[in-house]
């Protein structure tokens, strides 16, 4: 038996963190609920661009069984980079040849369409909006 199964669980922050840690507890049965300061979904700009790595953002996302939205809203190209001074002599290149193989290596998303895909992956109605943790207390 799952020990999640059917536990209710409260995240504190709709950050790509709570949100990706609700996605994958729904995937395993736990009813969960998301509380979130901003007071809805549309009420600021997320801020800039993430790169996710292989072992970490990126494993998160294949095991959320979402790199098929990611790949349709990542910034291809954004993670390949060179330094050059000005007569063009090139001091770093981290540019490569892509194919349908190996299309990024550390790929780079804006936070926005990264917190949409996460959010539609949820439940209706996880995400508590509105709702700044104050404090905790222990129920008996
Ligand atoms: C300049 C900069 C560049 C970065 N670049 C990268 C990068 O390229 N790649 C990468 O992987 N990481 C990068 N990071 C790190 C990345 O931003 C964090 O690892 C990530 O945002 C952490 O996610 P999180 O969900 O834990 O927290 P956050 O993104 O901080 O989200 C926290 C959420 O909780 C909410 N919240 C906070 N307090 C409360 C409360 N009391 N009650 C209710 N809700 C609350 C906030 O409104 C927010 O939505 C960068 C960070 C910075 C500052």
């Amino acid at each position: 038996m799952n020990p999640i199964h059917h536990k209710s669980i409260a995240i504190i922050g709709g950050g790509p963190g709570g949100l990706t840690l609700a996605r994958l507890l729904q995937m395993n049965g736990a009813n969960v609920k998301i509380y979130e300061r901003d007071v809805n979904r549309q009420v600021r700009v997320q801020g800039a661009t993430l790169d996710l790595h292989d072992d970490s953002g990126l494993k998160a996302l294949r095991a959320a069984g979402l790199m098929d939205a990611f790949k349709a809203n990542y910034r291809p190209g954004a993670d390949q980079m060179k330094v050059l001074d000005k007569n063009a002599t090139i001091y770093l290149d981290e540019s490569f040849a892509t194919n349908e193989e190996n299309d990024f290596s550390r790929p780079e998303i804006d936070r926005g369409p990264l917190r949409e895909i996460l959010l539609d992956s949820l439940q209706p109605d996880t995400v508590v909006w509105d709702s700044q943790f104050l404090s905790l207390q222990p129920v008996s």
